[in-house]
Formats: structure tokens, sequence, C-alpha cells
């Protein structure tokens, strides 16, 4: 039995078939959006890294993705560019629910988001501990788009609130720093949060560090959804 089990995971271990777009592939090139193009230039970003040239375009083709970076590679992008561009087609209900290990992590997403997300009058939210329970339900009462939250809290809200916190429309999942997401210090959190978020809904893993934890997940979720997940690394 766990012979078979090791066989499995070795077999998936095995990366994908996949290519990266060589470097000064533009952002236009990846399939972003003009209107993110624009944003980009403005904030005097102009070419893709490694792990968005990698990533986005499988993101805009709707696969469920593992972005393994080391830190300071340019994760958030990867995963808000896609985002955006697929919210501004299609903006109802929470599009997009972020989870983060920490407040810090969180605040700096969401500034991403913000700053990317201006041109679409995106409402996002950050839903972390040490703030007010009530602002956050009210917040969450507004129907964000896009929702930056670290496990703690945001099971708190679930627990607590009327239908304040509605993930049943969720497109999105991001894991950010996945490697501590899914370390057994959120398990609980995750154990409560993961069931509020529809099955189709893509699942996106960005972490420096590839862990078991993280091809646990996967694996669960690629028997369930009998899709696989992209792995892309850079
Ligand atoms: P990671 O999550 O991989 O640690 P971040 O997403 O926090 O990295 O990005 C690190 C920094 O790089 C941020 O300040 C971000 O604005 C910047 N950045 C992201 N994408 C690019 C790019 N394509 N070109 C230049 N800087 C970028
Ligand atoms: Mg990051």
């Amino acid at each position: 039995l766990g012979g078979g089990r090791v066989a499995n995971s070795t077999k998936r271990l095995a990366p994908k078939e996949h290519v990266i777009a060589p470097p000064n592939t533009t952002f236009g090139e990846l399939g972003v959006d003009d209107w993110l193009t624009d944003t980009l230039k403005s904030m005097q970003i102009k070419l893709p890294t490694e792990i968005q040239r990698a990533c986005i375009p499988p993101i805009l083709a709707g696969k469920d993705v593992i972005g393994g970076a080391k830190t300071g590679s340019g994760k958030t992008a990867a995963f808000a560019l896609p985002m955006l561009q697929k919210l501004s087609e299609d903006p109802y209900g929470v599009f997009g629910l972020v989870l983060t290990p920490t407040r810090e992590l969180a605040f700096q997403i969401a500034e991403q988001f913000r700053v990317l997300g201006k041109n679409i009058g995106l409402k996002e939210c950050v839903v972390v501990g040490g703030l007010d329970m009530m602002k956050q339900s009210l917040e969450l009462a507004r129907r964000p788009h896009i929702i930056i939250a670290t496990p703690g809290r945001l099971r708190d809200h679930i627990r607590s609130s009327s239908g304040a916190v509605n993930l049943s429309r969720v497109k999105f999942l991001v894991m950010d720093e996945a490697d501590r997401l899914l370390s057994p210090t959120f398990a609980p959190d995750l154990g409560h949060i993961l069931p509020h978020l529809p099955k189709n809904r893509q699942t996106l893993l960005f972490t420096a560090t590839m862990t078991e934890s993280i091809l646990a997940l996967r694996d669960a979720e690629e028997d369930e959804k009998k899709k696989p997940f992209v792995h892309m690394c850079s």
C-alpha cells in the first residue's frame, strides 16, 4: 500500500510539460490587456519577471497553477494580473480569495491589487486579526471583489457572521506563501474555510519552497476535479 502511494506521488512529482515565454516577452504578449499594461507602465514596470512569464498564460487559460519562485520575484502580480483581467470581464460576488499567513503580507498584497485595479473600481477587503470585527463585517457586507485574509480571522467571520461573507461565487482561491499556510498551524482554520468555496474554482498556490503538504493539497484537488495542476518554477 505504502509503496503504491510513493510511486504515485513520485510520478506526479515529475515536471509537467510547460513552456516559459522567453525573456523580453511583454505583458501584452502573455495575454495581458492594455488597461493593465498601461497601469504597469505608470508603475515603471515594463517587462514581466520569469515567474510572471511562467504563470500568467496558464492562469488566463483557466488552469490550476503551482508557482514556485524565491522571495522578491514578483509572485503577487503573477496572480493579481490574470485575476484582475478575469474580474474585469465578470465582476459578480466575491471573485477572488487570497489567503496569506501574516497581516503584513495581507496588506502588501491588498496594496498591489489596489494599485493594479484602480482603473476598474476594484473593491478589495483585508480581513486580518487586530482590526475591528464589526468594521470588517461592514466592509465584507459591501461585497468586495477580492478578499485578502489571514485564515484565523476569516474563519472567525465565517463562524460569526449572518451571511456577511459569501464565498459561494469565488472563481479564484490563492494561497500565497502556501508552504507556510499549509503548515499545521493553519490546518484547522483552512479546514473551516475551504468547504465554503465552490469546487470549480481555480486554485493558485504560490510558494518559495515546495512542501509535502502543498503536494498533498494538489493531489486531493486533482483527484476531485480530474484536472491536473500546472507546475511553474523560476
Ligand atoms: P514575491 O511575492 O515573489 O516575494 P512580490 O510580488 O512581493 O514578490 O514583488 C516584489 C517586488 O517586485 C514588488 O515591489 C513589486 O512591485 C515588484 N515587481 C513585481 N513585478 C515586477 C516586474 N515585472 N518588474 C519589476 N518589478 C516588479
Ligand atoms: Mg509574496
